[in-house]
């Protein structure tokens, strides 16, 4: 029989029991030590909350209202029932994720009962927080990894490079249970979770942060692509890995015709663009990437173009730990000029900004800047890349939504928005909107929000932190209203990023240092004191 529940459950509590870090490495890896490798990897999708299909990212679409109806109808059973094991709850979890059509509801309601059912107060407890996907015990992705470090003494870079080629945190788990993590490297058509750009503000700090020089490229404002090719089978996965090769045939010829490598990974960016090539809005490029229907008329109507700006692997080689500078020549050595992102190496702030403003003028989000020295590393770590908007713009997950009025009336329209607590994993609540969503948005929204619904209120729902949306605003502020202790002023909603996941939002920790910078420009508030 495989590993009880009820120990998950025991592990659980000890984590929300203490706040210190190292205390929850250790008891992380203490557990997943003595566990089979399959029920560490079990274990470690409950411990985070993640819906069953992890890499597919669909979401459990179980609202509160049938956990309810579930939790009301549990039978107080005198039978002595099996203790629950981790395989029982994912496998019934995995049932659940599956079901569709009529009568579903009512099935997701059985086995969430039989589930239930069988747990003591305290399971029930967990297993409610798994459902919601909000645990609260402080244990993220980037904890999980410490914890596979020290479980096995492997250097945690090292761990963090197969999280990236795994890019599937059970299965990186699984893994280092059985000892395997050494025999993990880059394959083509494996797609790997790719390196992301860390915000920064001028770019000066760009070019001390990078030694004295940086790599400025064009920030397209568009959709990230990971392409695998060999010979003439391409394949082209998005930044969550999700194959969309049949929805976008026209990149797959350009890269045919334009990638001289016998076979290649490669990393860049696609963008929609009108007949005289200019570059559309972001929508319009998830809608052209997002469309599965009548491809070869979207094809025609909003053509996209792709950029190329990084290589991972060519021809046999793998890349990733070489510098960029070295990706960089080796890639250009490789693919046709147009294709191939522009960049400037730049020592002078001067120089750098002209750059900046030149490329906003052609209708660019704004500038990356690239270490030259560094290597491909996965996520947002090391300011390796840094990104560089204009505008005050941050990313947020919506956690709860109000009942609109008027014209608003029937719609869920005023949004709870939260950024990530790096300290303790949960999301804190920073502001509220109503702006920036167009009728049609916010009927879909409406719908989205109920089918991930956590709880209800007198004026909404609660949600399960799932929705990213880029929020532009006017200031930070002091909030005596928010635990967070902060609130954005004005904030509108510039956009939906369905490409990103609630793990990927901004953290309250760069939200009190943005705070903090406010005042490099004009008088702090007299009764100001660090909300940290
Ligand atoms: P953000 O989506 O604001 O977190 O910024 C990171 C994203 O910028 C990446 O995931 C890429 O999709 C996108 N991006 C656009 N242009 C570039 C570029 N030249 N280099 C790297 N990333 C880029």
């Amino acid at each position: 029989m495989g590993s009880s529940f009820s120990e998950l459950a025991e592990l659980c509590r000890s984590l929300e029991a203490t706040s210190s870090r190292n205390a929850k490495v250790r008891l992380l890896s203490e557990y997943l030590r003595r566990l089979s490798p399959g029920d560490a990897k079990i274990a470690t999708y409950l411990l985070l909350g993640l819906p069953p299909d992890v890499r597919g990212r669909r979401p459990l679409s179980v609202g509160w209202s049938t956990i309810s109806e579930a939790l009301n109808q549990r039978p107080t059973s005198t039978l002595v029932q099996e203790p629950l094991t981790l395989q029982d709850l994912w496998s019934s979890l995995r049932a659940i994720a599956s079901m569709e059509g009529s009568g579903s509801r009512a099935r997701r309601v059985a086995v969430l009962q039989s589930i239930f059912q069988r747990c003591s107060r305290d399971e029930l407890e967990w297993v409610l927080r798994i459902l919601s996907g909000e645990m609260r015990h402080g244990v993220n992705h980037g904890l999980m990894l410490e914890a596979v470090a020290f479980m096995t003494g492997a250097d945690p870079e090292f761990v963090r490079r197969v999280d990236m080629l795994v890019n599937d945190i059970g299965e990186l788990v699984r893994l280092a249970v059985a000892g395997e993590l050494r025999g993990v490297e880059l394959r083509l058509f494996q797609p790997v979770r790719p390196m992301l750009a860390e915000m920064c503000d001028r770019v000066e700090d760009a070019i001390t942060i990078h030694g004295g020089v940086t790599s400025l490229e064009p920030k397209y404002d568009g959709v990230r692509v990971q392409i695998h090719l060999e010979g003439q089978r391409v394949r082209i996965y998005t930044r969550r890995l999700t194959d969309i090769t049949e929805r976008v045939p026209d990149v797959v010829e350009i890269v045919r015709g334009a990638v001289s490598a016998g076979s290649a990974v490669l990393d860049g960016e696609v963008v929609a663009v009108d007949e005289t090539g200019r570059a559309m809005p972001f929508q319009e490029t998830m809608r052209r990437v997002g469309r599965e229907r009548d491809v070869l008329e979207a094809v025609r109507r909003l053509p996209l173009k792709l950029w190329i700006f990084d290589a991972l692997y060519i021809d046999g080689e793998v890349l990733i730990d070489k510098p960029y500078e070295e990706r960089r020549r080796r890639l250009e050595s490789i693919v046709k000029q147009d294709i191939l992102a522009p960049r400037l190496v730049v020592r002078d702030p001067a120089t750098a900004e002209e750059f900046l403003k030149r490329v906003l003028e052609q209708g660019h989000e704004g500038v990356v800047a690239k270490d030259l020295r560094s290597i491909y590393t996965p996520g947002r770590r090391g300011a390796k890349w840094l990104k560089l908007k204009p505008a005050d713009r941050l990313d947020v997950v919506i956690v709860a939504a109000e009942w609109g009025h008027g014209r608003r009336k029937g719609w869920l329209s005023n949004y709870h928005l939260a950024v990530l607590d790096e300290e303790t994993g949960s999301f804190a609540v920073v502001g509220k909107t109503f702006k920036g969503l167009t009728d049609e948005e916010f009927q879909q929204m409406t719908e989205r929000l109920l089918s991930i619904k956590t709880g209800e209120t007198e004026w909404g729902v609660t949600v399960r932190p799932e929705i990213v949306v880029e929020v532009a605003y006017n200031e930070i502020q002091k909030s005596p209203h928010y635990e967070s202790g902060l609130a954005l002023r004005f904030a509108r909603i510039v956009r939906i990023r369905s490409d990103k996941g609630p793990l990927e939002v901004d953290t309250l920790q760069r939200l009190r240092t943005l705070y903090q910078r406010q005042f490099e420009k004009k008088g702090r508030p007299i009764d100001d004191v660090d909300p940290a």
